[in-house]
């Protein structure tokens, strides 16, 4: 069976590596090629967009692909739709990984927004020091806001950005403990972030929780209409059903 993983993302890098032992199975993963320096699946990897809908349907059928894993992060909308729309019309069967969002606890002072531009627009609630940690694309969306800005991302983000900003180049995992920190040292006001979920990431809102801080957090964008599974093993168990 050949499998394509639309990758990104730390269950697509688990799922590769659970499928890649197998001697039954034939794997590739597939990046967007974004990122400089990318964490790397193991197992066969290919870079770069397939030119929409009709270009991976075009890929599935000239590869023989017989499954599609759609294991890109939530807030990648344009993929996850091509997918859906090539793998109709290629007759390829298609799963949606998806790690579940998170969830408040108590003591959380989550606010959740729509999409950046409305985060952007709160902002001013909450106070002047702002962790930014939403990614390099759509920064430019803060670029008119007033206030300090830490932003966090991977790589460098082109301008238009903040005004007045710090930029830190990191891509996780993190501890609570350093986030704990990096808001103290930074005095900041209020947390920024996409509801990504997953582990990799989580500690800046335990450590919001901690310092009593706000969180402003971005509502994920509605998924096609396929059938979706939560975790590594649910997409493997897909596998071996549509197998
Ligand atoms: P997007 O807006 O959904 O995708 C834009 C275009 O990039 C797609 O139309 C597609 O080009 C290409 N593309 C995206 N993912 C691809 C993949 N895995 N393999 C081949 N082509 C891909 O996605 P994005 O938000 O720019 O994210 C890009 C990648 O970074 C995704 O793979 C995602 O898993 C990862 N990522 C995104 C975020 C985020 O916050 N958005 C965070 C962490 C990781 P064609 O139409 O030409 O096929």
């Amino acid at each position: 069976m050949k499998v394509l993983i639309l990758g990104g993302t730390g269950e697509a890098r688990s799922l590769a590596a659970a499928l890649v032992e197998r001697t039954d199975t034939e794997v590739v993963s597939s990046l967007a090629g974004r990122v400089r320096n990318p964490k790397l699946p193991v197992g066969d990897v290919r870079v770069g967009g397939f030119g929409g809908p009709d270009g991976l349907a075009d890929w599935l059928t000239a590869e023989r692909v017989d499954a599609v894993v759609d294991a890109t992060h939530p807030f990648a909308r344009r993929i996850s739709a091509s997918a859906a729309e090539a793998a109709k019309r290629a007759g390829t069967p298609l799963v949606m990984l998806r790690r579940p969002g998170w969830s408040a606890r108590p003591g959380d002072d989550w606010h959740w927004v729509d999409d950046l531009p409305e985060a952007a627009r709160r902002l001013g609630e909450f106070g002047d020091r702002v962790f930014l940690t939403t990614g390099r694309q759509g920064l430019a969306e803060f670029a008119d806001c007033p206030g300090w800005f830490l932003v966090r991302c991977v790589d460098a983000p082109e301008p238009p950005t903040p005004a007045e900003m710090r930029l830190l180049l990191d891509r996780g995992p993190y501890t609570v403990d350093g986030e704990r920190a990096l808001m103290t040292e930074h005095r900041i006001d209020v947390l920024v972030t996409k509801d990504s979920g997953g582990a990799l990431t989580v500690a800046k809102l335990d450590a919001a929780r901690d310092l009593g801080l706000p969180v402003v957090i971005v509502r994920r964008p509605p998924t096609p209409d396929v059938e979706q599974v939560s975790t590594v093993e649910d997409a493997v168990a897909w596998l071996d059903r549509s197998g």
